[in-house]
């Protein structure tokens, strides 16, 4: 995977921050886990991206998305 489809292939686009910023809120208010903006290197416009350090907490399974403390229990 190069830094264009990790960072920005496949992902919403927001033409303002506001709206991505927006965007995050809701969806840690829906416990979706913590999002920072970020504006795009590749196509200018701003993307949601999981907090560095975050993602280590996860692992990806055919059935999705579960984090590690909840495998050990
Ligand atoms: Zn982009």
């Amino acid at each position: 995977m190069n830094d264009y489809e990790r960072s920005c292939y496949g992902k919403t686009r927001f033409l303002i921050r506001a709206h991505a910023k927006q965007r995050a809120s809701t969806i840690r208010r829906e416990g979706g886990g913590h999002f920072r903006t970020y504006q795009c290197r590749h196509c200018g416009l701003w993307h949601l991206g999981n907090l560095p350090g975050r993602a280590s907490h996860l692992r990806t399974t055919p059935q999705g998305v579960y984090h590690l403390k909840d495998l050990t229990t």
